[in-house]
């Protein structure tokens, strides 16, 4: 056992507009649900339904049309309605089939009937991850097939890191759903390493979660693979890519032990891995961090994939107020959204609203120089200097960078603590255009 922290940088904090993630509650089923044809980072899934047709809960209603596509299922019965067309805050082209609820449900408070995966190739693990449409839950949603093939290509050693790491009050989500189905995400680990060839798995999780590491540990002792765990530091972003890898250099290199390239994998994801291969059922639904200062009563809910945002702030109570920003994600890395009638996806681990008070927009002043963008910034840049430069590129003066910086990874940190509310790391990562 390990413990890693920053060399620098990174922060504590805590949002009091996050939700408690101690408990969580399940949402009622949507009435309608929208069902988006793109919930991954390749092209839109092709329906295999059309309006009018019936609909059984867990059914293929979009195939997947290649590497990065997915197939898309239903999430609950019913008939579907008609095929929706919008364009999302991003300015996406989305299709979705709008569905209304009827009929019975098939897997819904039925005994589980839970299959064994031990005898399967990995080939044979990776159709049913592939058929019941299993994505990556969270960043753009990548196929696992894409993601398990793509890393092991050419390496020996390679090792399953599974992310537990909750400096991140959003991901409160992942926390609830690790604790409340910690079996399901160890077994999801164990099919996963099995399904990529993986030799090894090392649970990741934060300074503050040792008891649940133990757990989680003790729990894959049951499985033949070597396992191991890594405390990390509790500073946010330790849950990111890059400094996951740092954590775990650092490990090697005191260990001995080659971990080869790592795949590293978020609970939600493992959780869905165990419902396919398992139970032999897509992902119908996941866990969702609702809150935000807008919002009466924030808390986890466990969601049906397909229903609309406006639903699931009603059932937190409703805004308190009128809300100033709306979007998916934690209020630092989040995409906006415009419309409540937008759906949770496959990748939506939070959901927030913010009152005019705390968003940063229309708050905007001038650098005051006093130097906390820098002392927080894990990568060790400069996000006044970085800022200020592409302020002045976009303002047409020669003198100063067009380019983002590539080393910025977009972890937040620079524009949380700044007190004048520069939009840093939107700027910095090549996010936003400041045009102040
Ligand atoms: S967003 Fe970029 S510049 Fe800001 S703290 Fe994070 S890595 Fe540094
Ligand atoms: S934190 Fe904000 S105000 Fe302070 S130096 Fe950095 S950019 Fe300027």
């Amino acid at each position: 056992m390990n413990i890693y922290s920053f060399p620098r940088g990174g922060l504590s904090f805590d949002d009091p507009t996050a939700p408690p993630r101690d408990s969580s509650t399940t949402a009622f089923l949507p009435a309608l649900s929208v069902i988006p044809l793109v919930q991954h980072a390749g092209v839109p899934a092709k329906p295999t339904v059309a309006a009018g047709d019936l609909v059984r809960e867990g059914m293929l209603v979009g195939r997947s049309q290649g590497p990065l596509s997915a197939n898309v299922h239903a999430t609950v019965p019913g008939r579907v309605i008609r095929e929706l067309s919008w364009k999302n805050a991003e300015g996406r082209i989305c299709n979705a089939l709008l569905i209304r609820m009827g009929g019975g449900f098939e897997l819904l408070g039925k005994k589980e009937t839970a299959y064994s995966w031990t005898d399967l190739s990995p080939h044979e693990l990776m159709h049913l991850a592939t058929e019941f449409g299993i994505v990556e839950m969270e960043g753009a949603g990548r196929p696992i097939a894409a993601v398990l093939n793509y890393e092991k290509a050419g390496k020996r050693d390679q090792t399953l890191v599974v992310r537990c790491v909750f400096d991140d009050p959003w991901l409160a989500s992942d926390y609830a759903l690790c604790r409340e189905r910690l079996k399901e995400v160890v077994e999801g680990s164990a099919i996963a390493a099995r399904t990529g060839r993986l030799n090894r798995i090392v649970f990741a999780v934060s300074h503050r979660e040792k008891d649940l590491g133990r757990k989680l540990l003790s729990e894959a002792a049951s499985y033949k693979l070597p396992s191991s765990l890594v405390i990390t530091g509790s500073r946010y972003p330790q849950h990111n890519q890059r400094e996951m890898e740092l954590a775990l250099r650092a490990y090697e290199k005191r260990e001995g032990i080659l971990l080869g390239s790592v795949i590293i994998l978020g609970p939600a994801t493992l959780a869905a891995i165990y419902d396919a291969v398992k139970l032999r059922r897509p992902v119908l639904d996941r866990y969702v961090a609702v809150g935000g200062s807008a919002v009466k009563n924030p808390q986890v809910m466990k969601v049906r994939i397909g229903t609309r945002i406006g639903d699931v702030f009603a059932e937190c109570g409703g805004f308190v107020d009128k809300p100033k920003r709306m979007a998916t994600g934690s209020p630092f890395l989040g995409q906006a959204v415009t419309d409540l009638d937008e759906p949770v996806i496959k990748t939506t681990y939070a959901v927030f609203a913010i009152l005019d008070s705390q968003a940063v927009e229309g708050r905007v002043r001038n650098c005051i120089g006093c130097g906390e963008c820098r002392v927080v910034c894990p990568v060790g840049l400069d996000p006044e200097e970085l800022f200020k430069r592409l302020r002045r590129s976009q303002g047409g003066d020669k003198a100063g960078s067009p380019y983002a910086s590539a080393e910025c990874h977009g972890c937040g940190c620079c524009e949380l603590v700044c007190p004048s509310r520069l939009p840093l790391s939107q700027t910095i990562a090549g996010r936003h255009s400041y045009a102040g």
